[in-house]
């Protein structure tokens, strides 16, 4: 068999925990868009049946959970396209982030069999979706007199910021934020997985948190384990072919690599087809047998060569992980110069799920 992703179930459930005790008096809100991260977002659903709502990117993200039995309140960040998307919000009863004035609009022309429950998004300063606050208690006072939106309408900003802890701009989000909520008397939610460990007065009524549900750290330079995270996926396969070379052999596409000595070098079976990713260097870490080895040469589509040396009994068919337990996705993201959310949403569709629960 090729390479599985292991999904730990439990370890879900105590990540889940985790977000709790950082935000004792906040409800939870899921975050499970974008397939759960790559991890399955009907299993996530399952394993997170506790929450006390879901968020998802998308209307048809919400219509899929709900057609598949899941009755938590559905919180839908993009908000509505069209009256189609609107109507399908109202029949699959999916809660909708308002943050362009053209959907309120709609919302003000549409009639409806069923009200839908409405979150304000401002934009306090990450300049991506949302009202600006100058506009806020207008907005406000038109969602809650509208027929099609059901009470109460609550609040909702995003942070920017929030990964990096020496910023600053966090701050200021909060300081233009928070004085509305208090004028409008609103619930609200700011925090996403950065704003619920990271930054106390985001935590609010509601957190959104996702990277940290799945076990990795949302900080710049992080590790899960600096807030007692457990990894969530671990994604494995194994050694395809241990060759011999001699010193001075080029290894891979390019021949970017030689081999410094005579030397055995492993060939697992993963590769940027399965969503390894491609830019993951030379030295870039791997366990096999459970022990380091550092990667060698370009990553191909379905394969990548290991540097042996320090395990010269390996064979094939022995075991070799990725990222996941033993291997913090977070180091992986670093030495590609990317980020563990898109390690996991890469995962190919060639890659074997596997549920744990231990
Ligand atoms: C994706 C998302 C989140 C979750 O962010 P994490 O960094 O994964 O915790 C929260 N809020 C919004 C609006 C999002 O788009």
């Amino acid at each position: 068999m090729g390479p599985c992703a292991l999904i730990d179930f439990a370890a879900l459930r105590h990540n889940l925990q985790q977000a709790r005790n950082a935000a004792p008096h906040s409800r939870v809100i899921a975050v499970i868009k974008a397939d759960a991260y790559g991890h399955g977002m009907l299993r996530a659903a399952r394993a997170l049946a506790s929450a006390d709502a879901f968020a998802v990117a998308r209307v048809e993200e919400g219509v899929m959970l709900r057609r598949a039995g899941v009755e938590t309140p559905l919180l839908v960040l993009g908000g509505f396209f069209d009256f189609a998307e609107l109507r399908s919000a109202a029949e699959y009863r999916l809660q909708l982030a308002i943050h362009r004035i053209g959907q309120l609009e709609r919302l003000e022309q549409a009639r409806m069999p069923q009200p839908v429950e409405c979150w304000l998004k401002i934009d306090s300063g990450m300049h991506r979706l949302g009202f600006p606050i100058t506009m806020a208690t207008d907005v406000f006072r038109r969602l809650e007199k509208c027929r099609a939106v059901a009470s109460p309408v609550r609040l909702m900003t995003h942070l920017a910021n929030a990964d990096d802890l020496e910023d600053s701009s966090s701050l200021r989000q909060l300081e233009s934020f928070l004085p509305l909520a208090g004028e409008l008397g609103a619930e609200i939610s700011i925090a996403n997985s950065a704003g619920t460990l990271g930054w106390p007065d985001a935590r609010g009524d509601w957190i959104r948190p996702g990277i940290m549900l799945y076990g990795s750290s949302p900080f710049l330079n992080g590790r899960a384990k600096d807030h007692e995270l457990k990894p969530v996926m671990t994604l494995q396969s194994r050694l395809m072919a241990v060759n011999h070379y001699p010193k001075g052999a080029p290894v891979g596409y390019g021949g970017t690599w030689h081999c410094p000595e005579a030397m055995p070098v492993g060939v697992v079976a993963i590769g940027y087809g399965d969503g390894y990713p491609r830019h993951a260097p030379t030295g870039t870490p791997v366990l096999v047998n459970g022990r380091r080895a550092p990667l060698v040469g370009r990553v191909s589509m379905d394969m990548i060569g290991v540097d042996l040396r320090s395990q010269p009994q390996a064979q094939v068919g022995d075991p070799v992980v990725l990222w996941g337990r033993g291997l913090p996705a977070e180091e992986i993201a670093e030495a590609a110069d990317t980020i563990s959310y898109q390690l996991f949403c890469g995962i190919g569709s060639r890659v074997t799920f596997v549920e744990q629960d231990n």
